[in-house]
């Protein structure tokens, strides 16, 4: 197999050749088709996050079909396209998994992070935590859904019932979830860079009502607002454009520190909640409705080797849409 590894926090990815994972007991081999590139692939190698495996494989938005099984899975999985996500096993007994909330499971571990990843031909995951996927649709498509979706999706059902949505950082998740709001009658209202005009218009030809910049007020106040964009500053920029009673949800895993701000702002049982991972439960709702609502995602495609642009094109972003790698 071929994979671009990390060996190193803040190094660039270097490409490897290896014999081929073997998967073991409930896993499966599988050949990756495509591997959606996330923020969090940026925290990670940039050393945000702390202990990484080392040497890694980084990639959590994988589409591949299946090659091979391990012991005690059925040997009809085989040649199936599957998506494997972020959280790629979950220990079922702690007090969380067996409350339904394996997202905040004590001993879980995660794809590209404590586990290697997408960013491979390659690759092996827990059948448990690979999705069936569509098999007559476009991987590239699909890859994206894997993260920016799914957490997209978690972070919006946090966001409540509101009809007033904002979406602050309008990268790979907000422009999924831009449009299954639309699918669902809501309004977005979207928030990018300052002066980012190019994301303010990706942002309308979605569909949103409004786009303006994080610093502006927006026309009416919001119901919720989901803040993607890993900027702590957005928090209080963003309870202030929210109503009384309404929700601030942070999306991602990394956020700058939130700055002091007065207790005026939360006031009005205005809440501030962020969204860690996800359940099985999500990726059951969420791929139909992807679907329903004829999600379209904007990529960009790279080859495997090419994974070191792919992550400075997103950290400085020059992307509309998802970078894609096609190992
Ligand atoms: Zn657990
Ligand atoms: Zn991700």
């Amino acid at each position: 197999m071929k994979a671009m590894i990390l060996e190193a926090v803040g190094m660039p990815l270097r490409p490897v050749d290896r014999p081929d994972p073997v998967p073991g007991k409930g896993q499966l081999m599988l050949k990756a088709e495509a591997c959606a590139v996330c923020r969090t692939d940026l925290h990670v190698c940039d050393g945000d996050l702390p202990n990484p495996k080392l040497p890694l494989v980084p990639g959590h938005e994988i589409v591949g079909i299946v090659e091979a099984v391990g012991e005690g899975i059925a040997a009809s999985r085989l040649g199936q396209r599957v998506g494997v996500p972020w959280l790629g096993h979950t220990c079922g007994c702690c007090s969380f998994c067996r409350g339904g909330e394996e997202n905040l499971c004590d001993e879980p571990q995660f794809t590209g992070y404590t586990r290697d990843g997408g960013f491979a031909t390659h690759v092996v995951a827990d059948a448990d935590y690979a999705f069936v996927l569509d098999s007559a649709a476009d991987p590239v498509a699909l890859a994206p859904l894997l993260c920016a979706g799914l957490i997209g999706w978690r972070s919006l059902k946090k966001a409540g019932d509101g009809k007033k949505i904002g979406l602050y950082g309008f990268g790979a998740a907000a422009h999924i979830i831009a449009q299954i709001c639309r699918w669902q009658g809501r309004d977005v209202y979207a928030f990018s860079r300052s002066g980012d005009e190019a994301a303010q218009r990706f942002a309308l030809g979605l569909g949103a009502v409004w786009a303006g910049g994080s610093d502006e007020r927006p026309p009416v106040m919001l119901d919720a607002a989901i803040i993607f964009a890993p900027v702590g500053e957005l928090v209080p920029a963003a309870l202030k454009a929210v109503r009384k009673g309404g929700r601030v949800v942070c999306g991602g895993i990394h956020m700058s520190d939130l700055p002091a701000m007065p207790y005026a702002l939360i006031w009005g049982e205005r809440s501030v909640v962020s969204v860690a991972n996800l359940t099985r439960k999500d990726a059951e709702e969420f791929f139909p409705v992807a679907l329903q609502a004829g999600v379209h995602t904007h990529t960009k495609t790279y080859r495997l080797a090419d994974a070191n642009a792919a992550l400075d094109d997103l950290r400085a972003g020059r992307l509309s849409g998802a970078a894609v790698l096609i190992p």
